[in-house]
Parts: structure tokens; sequence; C-alpha cells
């Protein structure tokens, strides 16, 4: 048997019962990462030998670790998740040769819990984008059919599980980054609520809206690995104190559940196939006893514009200490101060990058913050209100998660309005500070569709439990 192929739960299972050991099954996602990513490009960095001194160490003395919640489990790591001593590039030139001087909290908390870090991923640059096109170390393939792409920004995570390749992920999600590359790679993908999981430690992109997550091949791995990863920290004041436990889902939780489906996401936008392919799965939950309504967020057909103004501000003040001095790409040829920010920043992001920046930039500025910032604030408040008052009717929302399924590398690449257009009903769950998953609901065409749960703040149990069900339906 392949062990690279188990979902968490199964191998941690198969390792208490001593069917295979640690190293085993580090080795077979070592195979599997051989065998495959030359095509695929999920990683940009691979940390074969102290995966295997660390499998080695836990095979030799497994009584000692397996109290813990994830002994000798191989996991793979955005390459915007810091790892002390290991290069982390958030796939930018500007940080191709930097090392980590200290490690993400999340990271320490799934050392505590005894896990393998065997990579880290590739990334669209600075986790700009919806494709992973941006990297600068090229594009990673969609596992399903290699002319396509994973998503983004995460999709190098999305595509190491997806393949096998390791047994569950770490992304990070500020529009929909952990959520779409999920959807199309057909994959579990979880995003919580904005300050369930410390961000101290990850690379800020638009800092209000950022969030760490995981990928998964199933949902009870999902809530496994949040739970290694969740809680208040010091180090990061938007972390929040835990209010509610985790437990176990149950798709017995879901009889007379009150979900929304939000009406528009049913109109505009979304590929005929893809809609029909979530009827059927809404279809389906209706025999788990869930009950549906029709619910609508008025301000939805305002969140993409929304977040294209509220990111790229935040953006622009995130990404203005990449200047080359302390760290990141140098150009020797630097004249003066002036050159020198010109040429390191320049030659140090790429398009995407500097596209955002300078659109935040402008955002900022005296006489347009009144006129865009300020407005998109107030829209922020209204869709938050939307949400509340959704809430009071129903326990979850639903969704595609994406309104197509995978494209193909180079299609869209070219025309960042379009690429936009992929986020429009993940991006407002961020603005609102939601928890969100996608879960798999079958294929269109050979290639994935995702369903979108979204529950209010801190009501991860309810999305994973609806997930769940839609987990035991059979949906192709
Ligand atoms: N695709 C979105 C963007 O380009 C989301 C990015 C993200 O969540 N990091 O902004």
């Amino acid at each position: 048997m392949n062990l690279n192929k188990l979902t968490i739960n199964a191998a941690l299972k198969g390792l208490k019962e001593k069917e295979f050991s640690a190293e085993e099954l580090a080795g077979d996602c070592f195979k599997a990462i051989e065998s495959q990513d030359k095509k695929i490009n999920a990683f940009i960095t691979l940390l074969k030998e102290e995966a295997q001194e660390k499998a080695k160490n836990i095979a030799n003395d497994f009584s000692s670790f397996q109290n813990k919640s994830l002994a000798g489990i191989p996991l793979a790591i955005k390459d915007n998740i810091l790892i002390e001593g290991i290069l982390c590039t958030a796939g930018s030139k500007m940080l191709s040769s930097y090392k980590a001087t200290y490690s993400a909290t999340v990271i320490n908390k799934l050392k505590d819990a005894a896990a393998i870090f065997i990579g880290k991923t590739n990334m669209d640059e600075f986790a700009m984008g919806g494709s992973t096109e941006t990297s600068y170390f090229g594009p990673t393939r969609n596992p399903h059919n290699l002319d396509y792409v994973p998503g983004g920004s995460s999709g190098g995570s999305a595509a190491a599980v997806s393949a096998n390749m390791c047994l569950g992920a770490l992304g990070s999600d500020t529009g929909g980054s952990i959520r779409q590359p999920a959807s199309l790679c057909g994959i579990v993908g979880l995003k919580p609520t904005y300050g369930r999981v410390s961000r101290y430690g990850l690379m800020a992109m638009a800092s209000s809206l950022d969030q760490i997550g995981c990928f998964t091949k199933s949902v009870d791995d999902a809530a496994l690995l949040l739970k290694a990863i969740e809680g208040k920290d010091k180090n990061d004041s938007t972390s929040f104190e835990l209010i509610s436990e985790l437990k176990k889902p149950s798709p017995k939780d879901v009889k007379r559940m009150k979900v929304g489906l939000i009406k528009e996401c049913f109109v505009d936008g979304i590929e005929k196939s893809v809609k029909k392919q979530i009827e059927k799965t809404i279809k389906n939950l209706e025999s788990f006893g869930v009950e549906f309504k029709e619910i609508s967020i008025p301000h939805l057909k305002a969140a993409l514009a929304c977040y294209y103004i509220i990111m790229p501000a935040e953006v622009s003040a995130n990404l203005a200490r990449y200047d080359g001095i302390r760290y990141g790409y140098n150009d020797p040829k630097a004249e003066n101060l002036l050159d020198l920010y010109l040429k390191n920043r320049t030659g140090g992001f790429g398009d995407e990058v500097r596209r955002r920046i300078i659109l935040g930039a402008y955002i900022l500025s005296a006489g347009y913050y009144d006129a865009y910032y300020r407005q998109a604030q107030k829209v922020q408040s209204l869709l938050k209100q939307d949400f509340q008052e959704a809430f009071k009717e129903v326990d979850c929302l639903v969704s595609a998660t994406s309104p197509t399924t995978a494209f193909k590398i180079g299609e869209k690449i070219n025309d960042p309005l379009q690429m936009y257009l992929a986020d429009i009903f993940t991006v407002p769950v961020n603005l609102a500070g939601l928890p969100a998953i996608s879960v798999p609901c079958g294929k269109v065409d050979n290639l994935p569709v995702g369903f979108q749960i979204i529950g209010n703040l801190f009501e991860e149990n309810k999305i994973l439990s609806l997930a769940k069900a839609v987990e035991e339906i059979n949906n192709d």
C-alpha cells in the first residue's frame, strides 16, 4: 500500500497499531514527490534530510511520542510561513535567498504535536493571485490535469495534498487562497475565523484579512489539524481566547440545521455546470434533515470592489519593508538611495505585486483616501451587518467556492480583472472575518467542484459537521 495516500486520521491509527513506522510513511511521501513533482512543481524547498531524521527519531522511540496529536504525520507548509533556519521565499525573487530567523507560532505548535515538515510549497508571489502563476519559481500544475492551474495563492499546498505528496498542508487565506485551490484540486480547505489561529510568523499580505488554515483529504483531518494550530498567542494581539471547543464533526449534528442559500451566488457569474453540481449536493443534503432557505446578502455585489481597495492598501503598507537593505534582493549597481529603492523593488517584485503596491499607494494618498478607502470600510461594515442578519435566521450559509472549475494555465494571467472575478464568492468571507470551508462535491468534465460552507464567528463546529455530511454523499 502507498502510505502517502492515507488520511491523517488513518495514518495515526496505523502508526499507533504499529502497522508501519513514521519513517516508512515519510519515505512514501518522498517517493511520491520524486515521481511527480518535476511536473507538478508543488514545492519550492524540500526538507528531505530534516524530515527523515525526525521520522527516524519518532520511529525509534514511538512510545514517547504517541500521545502527541500528530506524531509522525508528514505535512507541507506554504512558503510564506516561517520555519527558523529554512528558506522562506513567499514565491518572490525578492526573498529567493531569505532564511527565516524565527518560527511562526503555528510551526512551533505543530512541532509540539510531533508533526514532520517535508517541504515549503509554491505560491503566488506574496500570496497575490488565484492560480500560482505569479510565483517566481514557475507555475504549479493541477494534479487532476497538468494543463490546468491548481488555483491560488496556496496552489502548491493544495496540489501537494491532492497528489498525495503529503498528508496535509498549511496555507494562508486573505481572499480565498485556501478555499479556492482546495476546490480546484478536489480536497478540503478550511479558513478559520479571523483570530482563531495566530498570524505570528506569517508574512503579511493584508493583515486585517490574512488567516492561516489547512488543506486535508478529509473533514475529520481538517478538524484535527485546526485543533493543533488554534489558540490565543501573546505574539499576535488579534488572536482570540477560544470560547468554543472543537468537536469531532458529525453529520448527525446537521439534522434540522437551518442553512441559507446565498441568493446572489446563484445568479451572477457562476458557470452552469458548477451551479448544477452545487444544486445536486443541496438536494442530497436534504436527506440528512438539513433545512434550506434562500437568504440575501445585499452588499455581496460590492464585496469584490471593496476587497480590491482594502487589500491593496494594506499590501502597499506591508510590503514597504522590502527594500533590499536589511534583507531581500539587492542590486549591486544602485548608485544612490533613490536608485537603490527603484532597482531593488523593481527588480525584486513581479508585475502583480507591483500593480497592487501602486494601486494601494494611490488609494491611500491624500484626497483619494476618503473617496476610496473610507468608502470601502463603510461597505465592509454593511457586509458584516448583512451576515449578522443572516445568522439570526440560519446556522450556516452555502455557495460554490469558485464560479468555475480549474482554468488552463495561461488563460487568465494577462487579464487581471478576469483573475480577480474568480474570488467573487470567497472574499466576502474574509471581509467579515468568518470561518468557511471548501469541501469537494463531485466533478465536471473530470475537474473537481468545491462546495463552500460559511459559519458565524467561531462556529467552526457547525461548518465542519455540515462539510462531513457533504463528504458522505456520493457526489459524482
Ligand atoms: N486570489 C485572491 C487575491 O489575489 C486571494 C489571495 C489570498 O487569499 N491570499 O488577492
